[in-house]
């Protein structure tokens, strides 16, 4: 397989596996929206079941300044 080819289908993955797109529920404003994107979430002292990944549309991503997982260095 050629660099070239390896590169799009890492591209390809990604954009499927790491940048799930779509309806599904907004955590910050409790609503099932379209355009939701799994998102960081670091809340510290907030107990474990809160810190991971948490799904996010995209005006309270801008909002709160949440952090796309994709947008992460690996
Ligand atoms: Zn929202």
């Amino acid at each position: 397989m050629s660099d070239t080819t390896r590169s799009a289908a890492e591209a390809a993955a990604r954009l499927t596996k790491s940048t799930p797109v779509g309806y599904g529920f907004c955590a910050w404003h409790k609503e099932f929206t379209r355009g939701v994107r799994l998102v960081h979430v670091e809340e510290a002292g907030s107990g474990p079941n809160t810190a991971g990944s948490k799904f996010a549309c995209t005006p309270c991503r801008e909002k709160y300044g949440l952090i796309q997982f994709a947008d992460r260095p690996m």
